[in-house]
């Protein structure tokens, strides 16, 4: 799964995750990249959020909808994924799922639960200027 954020120049924002489903290769299967609020979600006034991990549990919670809600409060986006992965984690304690979130203002967060996870942030300041951040389960 690739999920991306994305903020441009006149702050408008995009959020999309693809998946590979490998997982779960059931015909038909949807899971969450495809169910808005579940594998992306984003309020260009706010900020944006992405999923990855295992979308069956995670789309009962549809968590990057809440990421960004409680962004919308003042909740960083570090903080906001922390929070809802916790509750996913609360009911499935060992599922696998990661968030990345990206507020309006810029800052990025992420949280992973059981699943080592890695995102980059590459910012139009410095063309080409990518920065890699490993988030250790
Ligand atoms: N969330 C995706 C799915 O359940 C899988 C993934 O993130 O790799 O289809």
């Amino acid at each position: 799964t690739i999920a991306m954020v994305a903020r441009d120049a006149t702050g408008s924002m995009a959020a999309a995750t693809s998946t590979n489903g490998a997982t779960h290769k059931v015909p038909g299967r949807l899971a969450d990249s495809g169910v808005v609020g579940s594998g992306a979600y984003v309020d260009t006034e706010v900020g944006g959020c992405g999923a990855t991990g295992d979308g069956d549990t995670m789309m009962r919670f549809v968590p990057c909808y809440q990421v960004v809600e409680s962004m919308r409060r003042g909740m960083g986006p570090k903080e906001a994924a922390e929070e809802a992965l916790s509750r996913i984690r609360s009911r499935h304690p060992t599922f696998q799922g990661a968030l990345l979130a990206l507020s309006k203002a810029g800052e990025v967060g992420a949280a992973t639960n059981c699943m080592d996870f890695r995102y980059s942030v590459a910012s139009g300041e410095h063309d080409g200027d990518v920065r890699v951040v490993e988030v250790p389960a």
